[in-house]
């Protein structure tokens, strides 16, 4: 199957250049050229399938043409190594848990499927070029794309990160593995991060000494995987017998995830509406308000992951939606939360119902809980573990809360990152220096 730009303005793709060149040459991001439904006999089994199938099956549908049927199994079985539960908080609010990988947080899915999908390729090249992957994160993905990569032959991988704007636990995710992996704590924020990533792909000189290629959720091989989630949780009420106007809230801020799971219902699965949950970084809330789409600076909050003021998949949601915002409307609607909104909600949730949300998770609760009618079955993606933001949280619930073991093992690792300044050819002398090491 071949993946065409958004831009409309690069010639398009075959899956192997797509995965390993993230970004389209136009600055355009890749889409896959159909998007197949599954038939109807899938969705009146799906209740009976393990998540390794579901994922296969969905899998199949993108990636079947590019790579042979045993190769793919094997690569989507070894990336849910961990399950999705969907876990029913009160009435007809049901959490979807993504945070049982190796990093706690719904990005494991991506990037483990990512770094095994990238080496399968690499590997069948005659040349077997070192691949630097770059990737800028709020938090989250440098964890899972680090980990995801971690000892994966001839892959290194570069994480930026804004100095001092991740908490320390997703921190030590990816400043203690060493080996392949390299972090840049960069003087700036998250969007800085994200502009020297993007001008890195743009870079002439760059792009003839190494072979780069971007793990950010820009990447058809990080973005698509997510869609097996929604499978999986569809399958899982559909065992609980609530499987009827089923509703996704979605907590976004680059709208990955979300985009995946419009695919996903684009495919065929049987959903009712999304909610795209923010927080104070707004900019798709105003959009949907105004027609009218104005990025900006982002700005700093407790869901810290979500702080992106000019999301980089709006431009996928746009292609589906033919740019139109009325036609966005009818399917998506949008909540804001304030970091007042979410102390209250998490103190709330775990009085009343004794269930501790993450500050991300929490914007999906509440933007459910604001919106959903008694007739349907609300969704909310709880996209990592509570214990992410410890602190956080533990001042909110006046508690400690329980440090889980695969945590308290990236913690005894010691710090190590190289510090730099926001200033593009900072950025570019030390990848040219890196390679000659
Ligand atoms: C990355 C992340 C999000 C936002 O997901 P997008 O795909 O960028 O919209 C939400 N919550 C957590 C915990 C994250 O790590």
């Amino acid at each position: 199957m071949k993946y065409y730009s958004t831009n409309h303005k690069a010639a398009p793709a075959t899956l192997a250049e797509a995965v390993k060149k993230g970004l389209a040459p136009d600055k355009g991001l890749y889409m896959p050229e159909k998007i197949v439904r599954l038939p109807e006999e899938f969705f009146r089994n799906i209740g009976e399938m393990d998540f390794h199938d579901i994922a296969t099956a969905v899998a199949t549908a993108f990636f079947g043409e590019d790579i042979p049927s045993d190769d793919l199994k094997k690569i989507v079985c070894d990336t849910l190594s961990f399950d999705t539960p969907v876990v029913n908080v009160h009435d007809n609010i049901w959490s979807l848990e993504l945070f049982h990988g190796p990093t706690l947080a719904f990005k494991d899915v991506g990037g483990r499927f990512m770094a095994r999908m990238l080496s399968y390729f690499i590997g069948r090249e005659e040349s077997r070029k070192k691949v630097t992957v770059i990737v800028a994160t709020s938090g989250d993905t440098g964890s899972a794309v680090a980990n995801g990569f971690l000892g994966v032959d001839g892959i290194d991988v570069v994480v930026l990160y804004p100095e001092g704007k991740v908490s320390e636990i997703q921190e030590k995710q990816f400043t203690t593995l060493g080996r392949t992996i390299t972090a840049l704590e960069i003087a700036g924020n998250f969007d800085d991060c994200q502009r020297l990533v993007k001008s890195a792909f743009m870079d002439e000189e760059l792009n003839g000494t190494l072979t780069l290629t971007s793990a950010n959720s820009i990447n058809v091989a990080r973005f698509l995987p997510q869609a097996f989630y929604y499978f999986n949780a569809y399958a899982q009420l559909k065992r609980a017998g609530k499987a009827g106007n089923v509703v996704f809230c979605v907590p976004s801020g680059n709208f990955g995830n979300i985009t995946a799971g419009l695919i996903a219902w684009k495919m065929g699965l049987p959903v009712k509406r999304f909610i795209a949950a923010n927080n104070r970084n707004d900019v798709f809330l105003e959009y949907l308000q105004t027609g009218i789409y104005t990025p900006r600076a982002s700005v700093q909050t407790i869901a810290n992951a979500m702080d992106v003021g000019d999301p980089s998949n709006f431009a996928r949601v746009m292609d589906l939606y033919g740019s139109s915002a009325e036609a966005v409307r009818k399917d998506i609607s949008g909540c804001r939360y304030t970091d007042e909104d979410i102390r209250e909600t998490i103190a709330a949730v775990y009085e009343k119902y004794g269930y501790v949300l993450d500050p991300h998770g929490a914007c999906g609760y509440q933007g459910l809980s604001d919106n959903i009618g008694p007739d349907e079955t609300g969704i909310f993606l709880e996209t990592a573990h509570p214990a992410k933001f410890k602190d956080t949280v533990d001042s909110i619930l006046g508690r400690e809360i329980a440090i889980p073991a695969k945590l308290q093992e990236f913690m005894k690792g010691e710090k190590k990152s190289v510090r730099m300044s926001a200033d593009f050819g900072d950025f570019k002398k030390y990848l040219l220096e890196m390679t000659i090491k």
